[in-house]
């Protein structure tokens, strides 16, 4: 049988019963072991590694990776709000985003962000007269799309032509041109972003090979640039599929853009630092049977954790406190009214009973960020482990905070 799960050495059941159920638990000391693993293979880079926010934007979460050096990749005003108070430094944040306002914008500017990563010519017009309205230069970057297909959820590449990012190839350089003669604008590079949990080497190296193309072209053309920003989608292992080898990445990035030593390589991965530092603790409330299946009704549904049911995604599920006696095929599901409210289907489990804490793993990247109230169910709790230490991160909302705006 199986031993008790424990998180930072502290039982999870234990946890459970502290923090109440659903709760997220995070553990800084995996956070900062995936960041050792990603530098240590762009060691020889001088790469610098932008969080992406997105991910999972509770600030003590962003804390641990803003204290290890980190800059931070953002996408709405409020990402920036956000990672300013958890402690990047502006000139290492890179704000990003197909459909910025100008009072984004205007925000950015004034806290001197790195670089605008640019999505299209309209937005530059507008980005161009934020900063004249406010006479300070803007720097930016353009989102190359590079056409590649990437292999993962079809939700989450964003790499194609057909697909609503960056600006194709031929433009990339109008928009140079044009920044590179604009008083208030300033450009800085390139950036690209192909997609999410992308876990072979192939379509990075095929974007890479499309913005080195590029960059030979703003070369010949005399256009100076001092940014490869290559955005984040590194993929990780949920299940038994391999994750992506960020040594391979590396060496591969340091091949293609070998003819610029002086141009600053950026990734921003979100998923591969958070994801496998979170679990999801919820409660064992019932067991059914119908004549074709076994449920198992737990206290977290898809408002806590979206991924199953909008990617159909593989989270590991076990119970804290293993039961002997035989494992059945179950479907793992929440109180929500949706039959696509589940976190797992026909998976085979370990006996359990009502009152019995199940851990969800690798919940860390996607879960929070994305849960809502749906059903008016308040969101869950979130915890951070540090050298064995749990300390309550967000504390669990209430029905009161669910309807404090409503007039
Ligand atoms: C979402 C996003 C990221 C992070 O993606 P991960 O798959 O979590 O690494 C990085 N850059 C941009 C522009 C993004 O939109």
């Amino acid at each position: 049988m199986p031993a008790e799960l424990r998180i930072e050495g502290v039982p999870a059941a234990a946890l459970a019963r502290r923090f109440g159920t659903p709760v997220f638990i995070y553990s800084r000391a995996a956070i900062l072991a995936r960041l050792e693993r990603l530098r240590r293979a762009f060691s020889r880079l001088g790469t610098s590694i932008c969080y992406a926010l997105k991910a999972n934007p509770n600030r003590a979460v962003c804390r641990v990776l803003s204290e290890a050096g980190l800059g931070a990749e953002v996408v709405s005003g409020g990402e920036l709000v956000r990672a300013l108070a958890a402690g990047f430094a502006p000139g290492s944040i890179v704000f990003s985003g197909v459909g910025k306002t100008a009072d984004e914008m205007d925000l950015g500017l004034r806290r001197a962000v790195l670089t605008f990563n640019v999505e299209s010519a309209e937005e530059l017009g507008a980005l161009e007269r934020v900063a004249r309205r406010r006479r300070r230069v803007a720097p930016f970057s353009v989102r190359l799309n590079p056409d590649v297909k990437a292999r993962t959820h079809p939700h989450v590449t964003t790499g194609r032509a057909e697909e609503k990012f960056g600006v194709e190839a031929a433009l990339v350089l109008e928009l140079a041109r044009r920044g590179h003669r604009s008083r208030w604008l300033d450009f800085k590079g390139l950036h690209c972003h192909i997609g999410s949990q992308i876990r072979e080497l192939g379509p990075f190296k095929r974007a890479a090979e499309a913005v080195a193309r590029m960059l030979r072209r703003l070369q010949a053309e005399g256009i100076p640039f001092s940014l490869v920003d290559m955005g984040g989608g590194l993929g990780v292992r949920y299940g038994a599929e391999p994750e992506l080898d960020c040594a391979q990445l590396a060496e591969t990035l340091e091949r293609e853009f070998s003819p610029w030593p002086a141009a600053r390589l950026l990734v921003e991965p979100g998923r591969y630092l958070v994801a496998d530092a979170g679990s999801l603790l919820t409660r064992v409330l019932y067991r059914k049977q119908t004549s074709r299946r076994r449920f198992v009704i737990v206290d977290a549904a898809m408002n806590d954790l979206a991924r199953p049911a909008l990617y159909g995604a593989f989270h590991p599920i076990a119970p804290a406190r293993p039961r002997s006696g035989p494992s059945h095929r179950v479907d793992v599901v929440g109180p929500i009214c949706e039959s696509g409210d589940f976190l797992a289907r026909q998976r085979l489990l370990a006996p359990v009973e009502p009152g019995d804490i199940l851990v969800v793993g690798m919940a860390g990247a996607y879960g929070f960020a994305m849960s809502s109230q749906y059903n008016s169910r308040p969101r869950a709790a979130e915890v951070l482990m540090a050298g064995g230490h749990a300390r309550l991160v967000r504390r669990r909302e209430t029905v009161a905070d669910i309807v404090f705006a409503e007039r």
